[in-house]
């Protein structure tokens, strides 16, 4: 009973602390955002584009950032650039954050959010793989965080991580991934408590994410689970709501909050619902 009322006030809490919400308090922020020619980057440059800020978008293929930006001049963005850069490549996470910064004369919110493609399967023994996604999806965040934490300080900006419930919860077929998605939730978590008791005045969010419908995750899981994806679009505001009302942790869809609370209290049980939530 005790729980139930603390689940209940903190689904409140959580509610109302989202209606607090001001698109104005993004209008002319200068953004970067990460992974943004498709997928959810790309639907969080839209909407930054609507809220009037000045967005650069990066990504490897220069076509989609082309299209991307247009759109986002389109929907109203104050500035709307890209620049390509591949985070597998050690040099350019900070090259990217430094072409941003000259671009935009600052920087207020960086959106670390890409990632690499990775099977969704069983783990096959490729270390290699493992490897190289570390450096895509991990590594790179820790440079580009460690490249914009010095502008942020001065902008007194925002740094939003978008991470997944697979860096909480294992579930089959995804290792690598996942294994990606624990340390950027472990780094980053340790980070908050330090900018907490450094006092410093950027504020770090780390969203959560559940299956949204992104052509790439729809495509990989086909076949494998019928569970419901939720819209890139909503997911995507969701990020941009949690970052600039300086959330710590933000879940989207809410319901994953909970799956996260009760995640140890029956292992036995928990592992057998996932494991027959697949196909194999
Ligand atoms: P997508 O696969 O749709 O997009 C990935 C983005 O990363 C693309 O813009 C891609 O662009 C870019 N990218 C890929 N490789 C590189 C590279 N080597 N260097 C630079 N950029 C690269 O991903 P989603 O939109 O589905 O996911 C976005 C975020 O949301 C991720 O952090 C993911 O973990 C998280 N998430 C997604 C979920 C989902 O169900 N979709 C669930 C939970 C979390 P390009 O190919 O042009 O380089």
């Amino acid at each position: 009973m005790k729980t139930m009322f603390l689940m209940f006030a903190v689904c409140l809490i959580a509610v109302l602390w989202r209606d607090t919400f001001d698109p104005e308090s993004v209008r002319c922020a200068r953004v970067l955002v990460t992974g943004a020619s498709t997928g959810i980057g790309e639907q969080v440059a839209y909407h930054y584009a609507k809220m009037g800020a000045q967005v650069v978008i990066t990504a490897r293929r220069e076509y989609a950032l082309q299209k991307v930006a247009a759109n986002c001049t389109r929907l109203g963005a104050q500035k709307a650039l890209y620049v390509t850069g591949d985070m597998s490549q050690s040099s350019d996470p900070e090259r990217v954050v430094r072409m941003a910064v000259k671009q935009l004369g600052g920087l207020d919110i960086l959106v670390l959010n890409h990632i690499g493609s990775t099977p969704f399967a069983m783990w096959n023994g490729d270390g290699d793989h493992v490897r190289e996604l570390m450096q895509l999806n991990f590594l790179s965040y820790v440079n580009m965080a460690s490249a914009a934490l010095p502008v942020l300080e001065q902008s007194a900006g925002s740094m939003i991580v978008v991470s997944s419930l697979l860096g909480k919860i294992t579930t089959p077929f995804v290792g690598p991934y996942a294994a990606t998605k624990f340390a950027v939730n472990g780094f980053f978590g340790s980070m908050q408590h330090e900018l907490a008791m450094q006092r410093s005045n950027v504020s770090l969010t780390i969203t959560t994410l559940g299956l949204i419908d992104t052509d790439s995750a729809m495509d990989k899981i086909r076949g494998y689970t019928n569970m419901t994806a939720y819209p890139a679009s909503d997911a995507a505001l969701h990020i941009i709501k949690a970052g600039a009302t300086h959330q710590k942790e933000s879940f989207y869809p809410g319901y994953i909050y909970f799956a996260c609370l009760c995640r140890d209290w029956f292992p036995f049980f928990r592992d057998i619902i996932i494991q027959n939530s697949y196909t194999y």
